[in-house]
């Protein structure tokens, strides 16, 4: 619709002075600045010169200085929803052919995807060679007012306009409808597939997938967010996302089907690469797991082999030590993963070659895509000619095991039969987890050098204890020959004494001689049945005598305490543990002895009043020479225990010990009561 008359008085630039604002925009006229309709002018090109508020709220955002054109901010719709090139657009038509335009219908799609529906009046700024300088606008927003007719068409356009495809079917599949964004989405025009059938984008697989969907349609029900595969027009699958409804007529009747169809594949890939992060995190926790749970490094090792070669996708992986065999020919295998072991001697074990060279002399780590390629490879045996029957190898990556000092302890390998399978990030990752492997290398070399110290202290414990006795057997004999014969009252004094230095120091020698037994698994038991009551009275007696600082006040229960057990290492058990309440409490007179027989188990519990125990001190007790740090000036060698906590759990039964600082211990131990 053409206009000759000048119906709009804009800012002509031509004639008036121009002021400024801040932005460098013209200024308006204030009843202009303030109207709701908006206003602007632009220069030919589309600069955009002035502008007042309303026009910017129609845009949705205020324009640039100098920079804007009509172009980026928007896009322009026929009243039809057909898209508007911008030579239609009313004001670029005014600027060009240099005449008005009035009461033009626009559907305006704005940055955020909305859309707004304008009539748009546009006034040519012509200089006194009547030529267009530019052009006076004016915007009136009508989307309220807007018919059913405007309605479809702002529909249309929102389908045009969108990023995904829409498109319609009748209930045979035939394409009724075809959007741009299916256009975009599967590469095929709008006119090679309007009335072909929907199967072409289905792959063969899922054929089956269309008969499903059209059964839904035709009973009336919708297909939300399946997620499919389709074939786009280069042959290529895409993962989608599917939401079919149901097209009625005017009378309800379901003609047909409208889809969306999204295509996924980057939340798919986004989805994949988050997949593969929480697998390598899982293995990246079992590798630290083993490491901090193990000492044993073919364990360890082995883990991390196997681990290594799966977050590399290696078809093989392999630790070698930096050490020659016996023949000084070729490294140490160590650990293997992905191949059996002969496959990997056909290959050929890696030699001090060029190759691997680099690798244990400790210049880093060595990735290659192509190793056939690498000028390093083919100059010595075994890849000069690859022996019938091994493993391929193109991609190869080759990762140092450094220690802390520095040396190369070896080398973690991995190989793939096809090319460029070993990335950086596998680089980077297995080079981490290499300075883990090194680490735990270094403890467990640490930790043979502790096992073998403490072997050699057990073998010497074990003669020197032994070599003790003879002696002191003999010196005891001695003794007591003596004491039977001496009448002397001083000497019959001294030779006591030294008697009972000597059995203590026997005993001690005893429980050293136990220990190492115990160690190595030569203590062994001899098991009699015998009533644990008569064993306690025994002793209760025994110390009794020999005893004089302190009372055993004595608790048996009636029942008895029959038992299948070693007697002579029962007796042991008390006594250790009764000589302890002793020992322990050097401030008391009394130590109760206690036996109860409960179901099918005798508990005997021996009760102090001393210097007690600490919570820490009750988990160590039982531990190989523990002494707790009250024990200063109290003598012990810190087996006692141990050896009791070993007797009793080879008997199958429990011990504990409970206690506070200051108020005395109590420790017990159960057995179980012999049954026929
Ligand atoms: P030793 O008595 O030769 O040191 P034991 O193995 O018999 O060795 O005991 C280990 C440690 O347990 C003792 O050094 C002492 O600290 C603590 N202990 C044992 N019995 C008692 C007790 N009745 N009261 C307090 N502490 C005790």
């Amino acid at each position: 619709m053409k206009s000759t008359g000048k119906i709009y008085t804009g800012a002509n630039s031509a004639v008036r002075p121009v002021n400024k604002t801040k932005a460098g925009f013209e200024e308006l006229n204030p009843m202009m600045e303030n109207s709701a309709i908006g206003y602007y002018t632009c220069d030919n090109k589309g600069t955009i010169l002035s502008y007042n508020k309303a026009a910017s709220l129609i845009w949705g955002r205020e324009p640039v200085h100098e920079k804007d054109l009509w172009s980026p901010c928007c896009k322009f719709f026929h009243p039809d929803g057909a898209p508007m090139p911008l030579s239609e657009f009313p004001v670029l038509k005014a600027a060009t052919e240099g005449i008005p335009y009035q009461n033009q219908k626009v559907l305006m799609k704005r940055k955020d995807h909305s859309f707004v529906q304008l009539l748009v009046f546009a006034q040519p700024i012509l200089n006194e060679q009547k030529k267009s300088t530019g052009v006076t606008a004016m915007l009136v927003d009508i989307t309220d007012q807007q018919s059913d007719q405007l309605r479809q068409a702002t529909l249309s356009a929102i389908v045009e306009s969108s990023e995904d495809a829409i498109v319609s079917k009748d209930l045979n599949g035939i394409i009724k409808s075809w959007n741009r964004g299916a256009e975009k989405i599967f590469g095929y025009s709008e006119k090679e597939m309007l009335g072909r059938s929907i199967t072409k984008l289905i792959p063969a697989d899922k054929e089956g997938e269309e008969e499903y969907i059209l059964e839904k349609i035709r009973k009336g029900e919708k297909v939300e967010h399946f997620q499919t595969l389709r074939i786009d027009k280069h042959g290529r699958k895409l993962p989608i996302s599917l939401s079919v409804s149901p097209v009625r007529d005017k009378h309800g009747k379901v003609t047909g089907a409208a889809k969306i169809a999204r295509d996924i594949s980057s939340e798919v890939e986004a989805q994949e690469k988050i997949r593969k992060h929480v697998v390598n995190l899982e293995i990246l926790n079992s590798i630290g797991n083993s490491i901090s749970r193990n000492l044993d490094l073919q364990v360890i090792m082995q883990e991390l082999t196997d681990a290594t070669t799966r977050l590399t996708g290696a078809a093989f992986g392999a630790f070698f030590y930096n050490k020659m065999n016996e023949e000084g020919e070729v490294y140490k295998l160590f650990t293997l993963s992905g191949a059996p072991k002969e496959a990997f001697e056909n290959l050929g074990m890696p030699r001090n070659t060029a190759i691997f060279h680099s690798t244990y002399a400790g210049k880093g780590v060595v990735r290659i895509d192509d190793i056939t390629k690498d000028e390093r490879y083919g100059k010595n045996y075994p890849h000069a000619g690859m022996p019938q029957g091994h493993l391929k190898v193109l991609s190869y990556l080759a990762v140092p095991v450094v220690s802390s000092s520095g040396t190369v302890i070896g080398a973690l390998l991995f190989g793939h039969p096809e090319k460029g399978m070993f990335k950086p990030e596998h680089e980077e990752l297995v080079t981490n987890i290499a300075a883990q492997a090194a680490i735990s290398l270094d403890n467990s070399k640490l930790f043979e050098q502790v096992k073998s110290l403490s072997e050699k202290k057990d073998e010497f414990i074990a003669l020197a204890s032994h070599e003790l006795k003879t002696p002191l057997t003999t010196i005891k004999g001695y003794l007591q020959v003596l004491g039977q014969k001496e009448t002397d009252k001083m000497s019959s004094l001294f030779l006591s004494k030294a008697l009972y230095q000597v059995n203590k120091l026997n005993a001690l020698v005893e429980d050293l001689l136990n220990m190492s037994r115990m160690e190595s698994g030569k203590l062994e038991f001899n098991l009699e049945l015998f009533d644990l009551k008569d064993l306690l009275e025994d002793i209760a007696e025994t110390f009794g005598y020999s005893v004089r600082s302190h009372k055993i006040i004595i608790d048996l229960d009636e029942k008895p305490a029959m038992v299948k057990a070693d007697r002579q290492r029962m007796e042991q058990v008390v006594n250790n543990l009764v000589g302890n309440a002793i020992k322990y409490s050097p401030g008391a007179d009394k130590v109760y002895l206690r036996l109860k027989v409960t179901g099918q188990k005798v508990q005997v519990f021996v009760k102090d009043e001393g210097i007690g125990l600490t919570p820490e001190q009750q988990k160590q007790l039982f531990n190989r020479y523990y002494r707790a740090e009250n024990t200063q000036g109290i003598s012990g060698l810190g087996l006692g225990l141990y050896l009791t906590k070993q007797i009793i759990d080879r008997h199958g039964g429990s011990i504990v010990a409970t206690g506070e600082p200051g108020k005395g211990s109590e420790f017990s131990f159960s057995l179980d009561l012999y049954r026929d």
